[in-house]
């Protein structure tokens, strides 16, 4: 089969693998796979688990072909949860899969859906309803991702939020705040072409710096760079008794101002970290929203085909100005 393969660091080929065959999993022919922000980085910068490796953790497929007795039959479409849980340790017994401590994952722990078919087991299958396209189903991980973060912590009804970062995980964050009851959704980048794509989606809008300007004004923060700038930010705009979602995955090491230290007590902020998504109720949820109240479709800003993989984040690298949001590989194109 067609698969990208990640040869070394900064290397991508579209080249003829053997398809690893997995007996008792079913054999998933892909539709669609996003290139998460993740994967430039595990790509292009902080290197990858190991080599060669095929990336691609969020993605949409049919049922080519599916195991004697299993649950779902051939034809069915699926997205994939991409998280292979241990079933052993202290998190998997909790039934919290998501942070098993020893997990295995598609697309960076072990192959995944840059490629034609892929083997999946059953846990991981999730039935796509017809309302919901296989191009939609391909962002169900990052759109689960946000609503385990968003539903994390009880928030006041109709909290003012305001989610800092405007890339795909901060849109869903800020539409999952907006279907929780959040009466007005703000979302602040750096990027005037970010608030621009924002401001469509029908959220307020704050350039970055202007911030400063904003401070105690959010019952509801949520952090989504990773970086102090940012952290900071959301500690200076949140309200008195107000909370912090940290969703960012830390750019750098975390240093504050005393005085901002400080605040976190006289505000009595809270906080909360999450990590990956589950099945139940995350993805349940994303493929009852969607096309509905959660518009995953406008985040799609370009489908390329398989073979243009390298040249496709060579540009999304680059950025060049252009406004991307998500990008999906049509993994069947020719
Ligand atoms: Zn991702
Ligand atoms: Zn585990």
């Amino acid at each position: 089969m067609k698969a990208v393969v990640l040869t070394e660091n900064a290397h991508l080929v579209c080249r003829e693998v053997p398809v690893n065959e997995i007996p008792g999993w079913y054999r998933i022919r892909i539709a669609f796979a996003g290139i998460c922000g993740s994967d430039i980085g595990r790509g292009f910068r902080n290197g990858a688990y190991h080599y060669p490796l095929i990336m691609g953790h969020e993605f949409s497929g049919v049922i080519e072909d599916a195991p004697e007795g299993g649950r779902y039959p051939v034809g069915l479409r699926a997205a994939i949860y991409p998280l292979l849980p241990c079933g052993k340790c202290e998190a998997c017994a909790a039934g919290a899969i998501q942070q098993c401590s020893h997990y295995d994952y598609f697309g960076s722990r072990r192959d995944g859906a840059f490629a034609r078919i892929l083997y999946v087991p059953e846990a991981n299958i999730i039935p796509v309803p017809d309302h919901v396209t296989l191009e939609e189903a391909a962002l169900s991980e990052p759109a689960a991702v946000a609503r385990h973060a968003i539903f994390s912590h009880a928030i006041p009804g109709h909290a003012r939020a305001l989610v800092i970062g405007g890339g795909p995980v901060g849109l869903l964050a800020a539409q999952w705040l907006r279907i929780r009851g959040s009466a007005e959704v703000t979302v602040a980048d750096i990027s005037p072409a970010k608030l621009e794509f924002a401001a469509r989606l029908g959220f307020q809008t704050v350039f970055s710096p202007e911030l400063k300007n904003r401070e105690k004004s959010f019952e509801v923060c949520v952090e989504a760079c990773g970086l102090n700038v940012t952290r900071n930010a959301a500690i200076s705009c949140c309200a008195r008794g107000g909370h912090i979602f940290l969703i960012g995955n830390p750019a750098d090491t975390l240093e504050m101002e005393r005085s901002v230290y400080s605040s976190i007590l006289r505000k009595e902020l809270s906080f909360s970290g999450s990590w990956n998504s589950c099945p139940e109720p995350d993805w349940r949820d994303v493929l009852a929203h969607a096309g509905k109240d959660l518009d995953l479709r406008s985040l799609i800003t370009s489908i390329r085909p398989l073979r243009e993989a390298a040249e496709t984040f060579r540009e999304l690298l680059n950025g060049g100005g252009v406004m991307s949001c998500k990008t999906l590989l049509n993994c069947q194109e020719e």
